[in-house]
Order: structure tokens, then C-alpha cells, then sequence
């Protein structure tokens, strides 16, 4: 039997629901994912990632009473007062879900609940692409876009709704209309649903390019074009596709160069399925933002990729569960 304190973690995202198990020095040791079904209802896919859980728990031989803390990543809103998840944009019903008083009633241990960016700036500044950096400003470009900053190893938390909301910058006014009700907003050009919508766009105001585009042959024209298929392209010189890459990356950089202006992060790490997608991608990304960076901060940071990736959030959700609990990080 396995005698050190533990603790759980949880992670509910766009397209996947994770489990995962950490030790006393918080990182994850177990991780198991589930895909949600389309259609699936919150309370359905909360029961589906606690089973996992205690078959996991179960599986090591790890009993309640050596649970210490845990942590629950949430691909929405928080509310920080109540503990609460509050909206979510990919899954209906979150809002009535309990999660943190249903799992404390299961376990016994206190449940932090947390935004799922933030906790990937968490996971990614103490074990990840943001490790020995002083402040790290996380940025996900995925089903949405999101960030978390993390300054002196701890989660900034400005709102009781959360802060750092990169996604819903405007930054063009006559833009796409975005998830949150706003138009031009990065998320709506910049997330991988995004850029397959942005590319809708494009193609409207450009149709002799477009119908000349390897896109359009390959996809006999039809629409929506799938994100990766768009960076694909691009990355074999496709001139449309180049149109819609550059076009929303020149729009996420004016974004990002504000919040480098603002944070001043020392590292700014961009995770999520489209932003690992490519290194020219990352490459090109910092050649756009650093003219519109404060000539005097230019030198300060580093943008890179993320090295914890797909496990990013889960592992947060265990380092926030192990800080809350007063356990030193080794
Ligand atoms: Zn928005």
C-alpha cells in the first residue's frame, strides 16, 4: 500500500473529461482521459470522471483517508466566491453541478475548483515550458482561446469571474461574431473553430483566390475547412491559406504585444491543439509581435511552446490542490 498523501485532480475541457493522481511533490503519477459523447449533459459527464477516478484511486491502492486535496480544472467561468463552475461554452448544465460540495460529500478532502487556463499557467510554470521564469503568461489556442498569468509560482487571481480573458479581446470591431456575444474577438478568429470560420470569411471576400486554393480543390469547395487542413496548407505554401494564417495571427499579436506591454511576463507560453500545431506557427507568431512590443521590454521575455501540452491543466489541478493543502513543491 502506497502511504504518502495524494491527491486528485480533475479536468473537464472541449472535447475530454481527465482524472489523474499526484503524490506528495504534485506531479501526476496516473492519468486517465474520457471523450465526451456529443450530446453528453454535465451531470453525465461528471458521474463518468468520478468512476474513472476511483478506479484509479482503486487501481494504486490509495484509500480516501490519504487524500489530502483536490483540485478541479474547469473549461469555463469560476466563480472564485462560491467555488462554482459558472458557464460553459462546449457543455450544457455545468452551472448546476455542485462539483466541489458532490466531491468533498465523496472524498472528505477541500475541493478547489479553477479555471482550466490558469491552471495550465500553473502546471506549465512549475514543471513545464515556464519553469525558472519569475511570471508566466499562459495563452491557449484551442476549441477557445484562454490564459492564465502566474506570478512567484501562484495563480493570479484578480475577479471573482477571472482576469487574463485573451480571447475576448476585440481586436477587429467589423470582425466574426464571437461565442461570447461580442464581434472580432480573438477567439473568433484564432481558436481552431475560429480559424476554420475566419477562412468562411476570407474566402466570401476573396473568391478567385480561394477558388484556386489547394482548400478549396481539395474540399471540392465545401466549408467549413478544418483548422489543421488550413495550417497544413500554409506550411506548403498554399497563398490562401497564407492569407488566413497571417490575417488572424496579425490580429492575436496585437493582443499578445498588449499583454506583454501590460504583464510584462517573462515567459509566454501558447499551448493548445492549433498553437502546438506548427513551429512555423510559434515562429511567425513572435516575428508579428515583437514590433508591437515596448522597445524597452522587447528583451524581457521569451514566447516557446508548450511542453506539457495535452496534460497541462490536470497537472495544475494537482499542484493547486497540493498548494492549498500547504505542501511544499519539491
Ligand atoms: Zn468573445
Amino acid at each position: 500500500m502506497n502511504a504518502e498523501p495524494h491527491f486528485l485532480a480533475f479536468e473537464t475541457g472541449g472535447t475530454k473529461l481527465v482524472a489523474g493522481i499526484a503524490g506528495r511533490d504534485a506531479r501526476l503519477s496516473r492519468m486517465a482521459v474520457v471523450r465526451r459523447m456529443k450530446g453528453d449533459k454535465a451531470a453525465e459527464s461528471f458521474r463518468s470522471v468520478l468512476e474513472v477516478a476511483e478506479d484509479l484511486l482503486a487501481d494504486e491502492g490509495i484509500r480516501t483517508s490519504q487524500l489530502h486535496a483536490i483540485g478541479f480544472g474547469f473549461g469555463g467561468t469560476v466563480q472564485r466566491s462560491t467555488n462554482r463552475p459558472d458557464l460553459c461554452l462546449h457543455e450544457e448544465g455545468w452551472e448546476d453541478v455542485d462539483v466541489a460540495s458532490e466531491l468533498k460529500l465523496r472524498f472528505q478532502v477541500p475541493v478547489h475548483v479553477e479555471n482550466d487556463c490558469k491552471l495550465a499557467a500553473l502546471a506549465e510554470a512549475h514543471f513545464g515550458a515556464g519553469k525558472d521564469a519569475r511570471s508566466v503568461f499562459y495563452i491557449t489556442l484551442g476549441t477557445g482561446v484562454g490564459g492564465g498569468f502566474v506570478l512567484d509560482g501562484q495563480i493570479l487571481a484578480l475577479g471573482d469571474l477571472g482576469e487574463t480573458e485573451i480571447g475576448h479581446i476585440v481586436v477587429d470591431p467589423d470582425g466574426p461574431e464571437c461565442c461570447c456575444g461580442n464581434r472580432g474577438c480573438v477567439e473568433a478568429m484564432c481558436s481552431g473553430p475560429g480559424l476554420s470560420n475566419f477562412c468562411r470569411v476570407l474566402a466570401e471576400r476573396h473568391p478567385s483566390e480561394w477558388s484556386r486554393s489547394a482548400l478549396a480543390e481539395a474540399g471540392h469547395g465545401a466549408m467549413p475547412v478544418g483548422s489543421e487542413r488550413i495550417i497544413r496548407s500554409w506550411e506548403a505554401g498554399d497563398r490562401f491559406a497564407e492569407r488566413v494564417v497571417v490575417q488572424a495571427l496579425q490580429r492575436l499579436a496585437v493582443a499578445l504585444a498588449a499583454t506583454i506591454n501590460l504583464l510584462v511576463p517573462e515567459r509566454v507560453v501558447v499551448g493548445g491543439g492549433l498553437g502546438t500545431s506548427s513551429p512555423k506557427l510559434l515562429s511567425l507568431l513572435g516575428e508579428l509581435i515583437k514590433p508591437m512590443v515596448v522597445p524597452y521590454f522587447r528583451q524581457n521575455y521569451s514566447l516557446v511552446g508548450s511542453t506539457l501540452r495535452e496534460g497541462a491543466v490536470t497537472q495544475g489541478a494537482a499542484i493547486l490542490a497540493s498548494q492549498r493543502a500547504g505542501q511544499p513543491l519539491s
